[in-house]
């Protein structure tokens, strides 16, 4: 998602990260709870941080550094996913190993966890201690649909974000890509994120679902129509 896009899907948010930037006062770590422009709000900031021709403190989209980040192949931008729902320990102690290294090299590093919640307690302890470390040059985004599942120990050192559901913009989104207005309304009410919408929007298997849940739950209303009228008469 380019920065125009962002900035319209999320333009308070855009515009406080823009101040931060202009302030040079960038966190070490953050937290963003809702995934409605997060993820690219995180890949955003990274290339304001890598961008090899920034427009001002905005990155320009355009250069090698950024396209990269764009697709999610810069080496040093990581961004790290649950693997049958749970990050593990042993992922981010590699992690933290590539920290300390990189601690030494004096390198700028963006670590971006999608789905933080299913970080195990020892995991995210080893992330802190890190973040903690003066000299770093170490940069995390711990992304999550539920900051109350979140540990303790990690709201209470980050800054949070909200990235709330944009219900209006989404359904107008899924009606450009096709869809009426009650099955858009439906699926913008049911998803959690844009990507997540956009793609069961042409998931044929999805619809069948939706279709074969609202028989059963007509069904089922008339069953029960049925024995409260004759429990009336
Ligand atoms: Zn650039």
């Amino acid at each position: 998602m380019k920065q125009d896009q962002l900035k319209a899907w999320q333009p308070d948010q855009f515009d406080r990260f823009v101040r931060i930037l202009e302030q040079d006062q960038l966190n070490h770590a953050y937290l963003f709870s809702g995934f409605f422009g997060s993820l690219e709000m995180a890949q955003f900031l990274a290339k304001s941080l890598f961008c090899t021709d920034k427009v001002g403190v905005l990155p320009c989209e355009k250069c090698r550094n950024c396209k990269l980040i764009e697709q999610g192949e810069f080496p040093d931008v990581t961004l790290i996913k649950p693997v049958n729902q749970v990050i593990k320990t042993e992922r981010i102690r590699e992690l933290v190993g590539q920290f300390s290294q990189a601690g030494i090299e004096s390198q700028q590093q963006v670590f971006i966890i999608e789905q933080a919640e299913k970080m195990h307690p020892n995991a995210a302890n080893s992330l802190l201690k890190v973040i903690e470390e003066p000299q770093s040059e170490v940069y995390i985004f711990f992304l999550t649909s539920d900051e109350e599942k979140m540990l303790p120990t990690i709201r209470s050192r980050t800054q949070i974000f909200h990235f709330t559901k944009q219900e209006e913009k989404l359904i107008l989104l899924l009606e450009q890509m096709g869809l009426v207005k009650k099955k858009a309304t439906l699926l913008a009410q049911f998803s959690q994120s844009r990507a997540e919408a956009e793609k069961l929007a042409n998931q044929a298997s999805f619809w069948t679902l939706v279709d074969e849940s609202e028989r059963l739950l007509t069904g089922l209303l008339a069953k029960k129509k049925k024995v409260i009228c004759k429990l009336l008469n």
